[in-house]
This record gives structure tokens, C-alpha cells and sequence, in this order.
């Protein structure tokens, strides 16, 4: 082998030996073995030479070749080992590592108010009922005595639909399907969602209320107010003063409104009573007569008390949430607090 050969292959395999990647060594072959690389034009100087001359170099040529090649491929198996190695380090995975864990949803306050109330008047032995969203003017109004022109449906501001239907202005509807649907004695609530065009700090479109009624021979006030004074009792922990003012709705007769001491202060007087010391919380009565007889009650043998109230504003005063917008907007800062079930 000639000392040009020599020095040759000692220049490719120092080429090869620092090469980092796959790109460097494929330089180092166009280098050498490309169209213009150097053991290519020394295959080419082979045809100007003399037969015997000719073979002699051919064969210390391709000695030459051969080793620079398998230099070429033996870096370009260690190439490629080190980045699959590099590939599989980055996907490791170290199962000793703890586990992300996982966060559990909780209840939403008016869920759990909710909730509350149904357990309170299931242990009294009521039924829970419940009914469509979307209601007739008939149920809605006219069976719970409020004609067509009566001004307390100015009161509601309803959502109609147009082909007359409507999303209930209260869950009271309820009341007239169930008695129409069972015979006395009937002891139910009805909660549900129920809708006001209305807007502001203290009314939402959408709101929760929840109703009760007891149709029985003997239902009288007294029951009324005992019940509703004990229930106030369970919900808030503790004995609060309560007292009935009285009021107009067309379906109770007598009606009242019901104020709870404010919980807020004790009945000592602060924003949320208005200094009242009194918060109002429903609305209550013994079941109009001509409401009894459009559900098929025979109000000469059945009397009825009913009541209904707002499970928001009550989940607002138990949580002490001064927003009613709050409770619908879903911010988890305020949700993540009501993680108790
Ligand atoms: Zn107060």
C-alpha cells in the first residue's frame, strides 16, 4: 500500500472518530466516497495506470475502502444506539414517582340545602314530588286561582312560550297534578327549578324553590306553624323566633308570610335584615277551598295548608353568601368550600 493510501485512510478514520452525529458523518462520507470525494478520484486515477500497476493499487484500494466503510458504519451503529438511548431515557417512566391523584367534585350549596329539606320532610313520612318545567296556564295559574285577569299574574313575570305553554313560575303546579293523581291524606314537597324574567342582586331567571303541601280531615295552622318552626329549627341548627305576618296569595286563604330571626345577627339589626332583626323566608296558608275542588277535593270533608319557599335564598342565609348570582356562576373558588358529602 502506497504511503498517500496510508495517509488517506488515517485522515478518514480521524475524520470519523469526533463525528457527534448522524450529520457530521455523513459529511465525512461525501467526504470521501461522494462523486468528488477523495477514495472516489483515487478509484479514478486507477484507469490511467498500466495493466500491472493497475492491479496492485486496485487491490490496496479497495483494502482502503473497505476499511474507511466499516469505520463509517461501525460509528454509525454507535450513533444511532446513543440517540435511541437518549429517546428512551426522555420516555422513562419512574414508577416510584406518586401519583397525580385524584380531586372528587363536591355538592353544590343549593344541592345540599336541597338535600337537607327533602330528609327533613322524609322522616316526617312526605313524599317528593316533582314536575315538568315547562307548564300549561292552566296548572300554572287558573287551577291555583289566578284567572286571566287577576293582577297577581302581573306579579310573575313569565317566560311563555308561543304556542301558550310556559316555564313555571313556581313549583305550585305540582300541587294541583298530585291531588288530582291521589286520594287524601296527601303529605308532599315538591322542589324544583322554576323561572322569573327577572334580573339583580337578590333574583335570577332561574331559581329553586320548594313546596309543600298536606291535604288531611284535620290540617289546621297550628299543624302549620309547628311544622314550619321545627323545620327552621333542623335547618339552621338551632331555635330561632319566628312569627307570621299576615298576606294575600290567591291560592291560601288565610295566607302569611313567615319572618325567621335574623341568623345573621341574632335579631340584633345589620344589612342583611334591612336592622329589621327579622329575615322573611316563605310564604304560607291553608289551601283555598276552590283550589281543593278544581284539583277534585271535596274541601266540605278536606282542608289543606301549603307552603313554599326559596331553597337559594335559605342555602345564601345558612352559608352566608351575600350573592345570589354566585350560586350560578360556577366559580370553584366558592364551590371547592361546600366539600362536606
Ligand atoms: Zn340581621
Amino acid at each position: 500500500m502506497t504511503i498517500e493510501l496510508t495517509t488517506l485512510i488515517n485522515e478518514a478514520l480521524a475524520a470519523i472518530a469526533p463525528a457527534q452525529t448522524l450529520a457530521e458523518l455523513e459529511a465525512v462520507k461525501v467526504r470521501f466516497f461522494g462523486k468528488k470525494g477523495e477514495l472516489t478520484q483515487a478509484m479514478q486515477a486507477l484507469g490511467a495506470l498500466a495493466p500491472e500497476e493497475k492491479k496492485v493499487q486496485g487491490q490496496a484500494l479497495n483494502v482502503a475502502k473497505q476499511t474507511v466503510m466499516t469505520a463509517l458504519n461501525d460509528k454509525q451503529h454507535l450513533l444511532e444506539d446513543a440517540i435511541l438511548a437518549q429517546k428512551l431515557a426522555a420516555q422513562a417512566i419512574d414508577v416510584t414517582l406518586p401519583g397525580r391523584g385524584q380531586s372528587f367534585g363536591s355538592l353544590h350549596p343549593v344541592t345540599c340545602m336541597q338535600h337537607d329539606i327533602a330528609m327533613y320532610f322524609s322522616k316526617l313520612g312526605f313524599t317528593i314530588a316533582s314536575g315538568d318545567d315547562m307548564e300549561d296556564e292552566y296548572h300554572n295559574f287558573d287551577a291555583l286561582n289566578i284567572p286571566k285577569h287577576h293582577p297577581a299574574r302581573a306579579m310573575h313575570d313569565t317566560f311563555y312560550f308561543p304556542d301558550g305553554h310556559l316555564l313555571r313560575t313556581h313549583t305550585s303546579p305540582v300541587q294541583i297534578r298530585y291531588m288530582r293523581d291521589h286520594e287524601p291524606p296527601i303529605h308532599i314537597i315538591a322542589p324544583g327549578r322554576v323561572y322569573r324574567c327577572d334580573s339583580d342582586l337578590t333574583h335570577t331567571p332561574m331559581f329553586h324553590q320548594v313546596e309543600g303541601l298536606v291535604v288531611t280531615e284535620e290540617a289546621s295552622f297550628a299543624e302549620l306553624k309547628a311544622l314550619l318552626q321545627d323545620f327552621m329549627h333542623q335547618l339552621f341548627g338551632r331555635a330561632l323566633a319566628m312569627r307570621f305576618r299576615p298576606s294575600f296569595f290567591p291560592f291560601t286563604e288565610p295566607s302569611a308570610e313567615a319572618d325567621i330571626a335574623c341568623v345573621a345577627c341574632d335579631a340584633k339589626g345589620c344589612r342583611i335584615c334591612k336592622q329589621t332583626g327579622w329575615l322573611e323566608v316563605l310564604g304560607c296558608g291553608m289551601v283555598h277551598p276552590q283550589v281543593l275542588e278544581n284539583a277534585g277535593i271535596d274541601s266540605k270533608v278536606f282542608r289543606g295548608f301549603a307552603f313554599g319557599m326559596g331553597i337559594d335564598r335559605l342555602a345564601m342565609l345558612r352559608y352566608q353568601i351575600h350573592d345570589l348570582r354566585l350560586l350560578f356562576e360556577n366559580d370553584l373558588r366558592l364551590l371547592q368550600q361546600f366539600d362536606r358529602l
